[in-house]
């Protein structure tokens, strides 16, 4: 398949939509970025890669990270995790608290908002030096020492994250949150903070497409079938409350961030990343979903 020539074509191709939506201002730092920016990158899994536009420019991956910080979570409890998050997809938006108080505090899945601030304490529990140790697995899974959080965008969302401090507080009252919550916050705004490119992101859930290879990064172990189970998570629940579109359009598991990235992966074949910051009303990237729907028509290569 030649990837390459696929990609330019795409990238001309959507061209035509590069004006639709608008990128998140909800959070300062992100409402500066300049939107007028396309990348895309396939990494497959015989180690080719295929970068196409602004594939080496680092944005920030905002939920992207939930997938990186359910595969932590999962490797240090196992199932004991879905005691305290459900793995449904949520039909709300991503910072949706409506949810939450009627389901008496236990988050409908892992990658909205709510069930990633879960997370975000499950792991603080578990790691010596959460910021250093989720960075340092980040980086072997993307293998790029250079990758950083980018704090300024963490402590721009923090002054003005009030819905996700409702959230929160939410679920301390429901006890699904053992740490202080001024602590869980901040480490959840900074690991959405972390900056990558598309190469790096496409390189970084490579395994994700890859059972045959054991999963095995900076100490984080999974197994086979708890690498399958957080693709199927990333099928039904990736993009907030538009997977369902997505499955239809696109038809591969993948995760979206309100920076306008997305990461998806094809399974035992590639993964991909593409990122244009402007926004659809459901906080998904417009050109970013273009992009694969047209790669996966293209190619006929979906998972279905
Ligand atoms: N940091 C963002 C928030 O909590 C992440 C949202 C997203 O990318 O879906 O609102």
């Amino acid at each position: 398949m030649n990837y390459q020539q696929i990609l330019k074509d795409i990238h001309q191709a959507i061209l035509p939509y590069a004006q639709e939506g608008k990128q998140a201002d909800y959070i300062p730092a992100l409402a500066r970025v300049n939107p007028e920016q396309f990348g895309m990158c396939i990494h497959t899994i015989q180690g080719r890669t295929f970068p196409e536009g602004d594939a080496f420019v680092p944005f920030s991956i905002q939920s992207i990270s939930k997938v990186f910080s359910l595969a932590a979570c999962l490797s240090f409890e196992g199932d004991e995790l879905w005691r305290r998050v459900s793995k449904e997809p949520s039909g709300t938006a991503f910072n949706s608290l409506i949810q939450l108080e009627v389901e008496k505090g236990i988050p409908r899945n892992p990658f909205i908002n709510a069930g990633a601030i879960v997370l975000a304490d499950v792991l603080l529990k578990h790691l010596k030096h959460p910021e250093d140790d989720f960075l340092r697995f980040v980086r072997a899974l993307a293998g790029n020492n250079r990758i950083d959080y980018n704090p300024e965008v963490a402590s721009s969302e923090q002054a003005c994250g009030y819905l996700n401090a409702a959230i929160a507080n939410l679920l301390k009252y429901h006890h699904n949150i053992e740490g202080e919550i001024e602590r869980v916050l901040h480490f959840y705004f900074l690991m959405c903070s972390v900056e990558m490119t598309c190469c790096d992101l496409a390189r970084a859930f490579l395994p994700f497409a890859n059972h045959q290879k054991p999963f095995d990064f900076d100490g984080i172990r999974l197994t086979a079938s708890q690498v399958k189970r957080i693709n199927a998570i990333m099928q039904t629940c990736g993009f907030y409350d538009e997977a369902g579109e997505f499955s239809y359009l696109v038809g591969l598991p993948g995760k979206s961030g309100v920076g306008g990235g997305i990461a998806a992966i094809y399974p035992k074949r590639y993964a991909v990343a593409v990122w244009s910051p402007r926004l659809n009303a459901k906080g998904n990237s417009v050109m970013g979903i273009k992009a694969l729907e047209l790669l996966t028509t293209e190619t006929q290569e979906s998972i279905f």
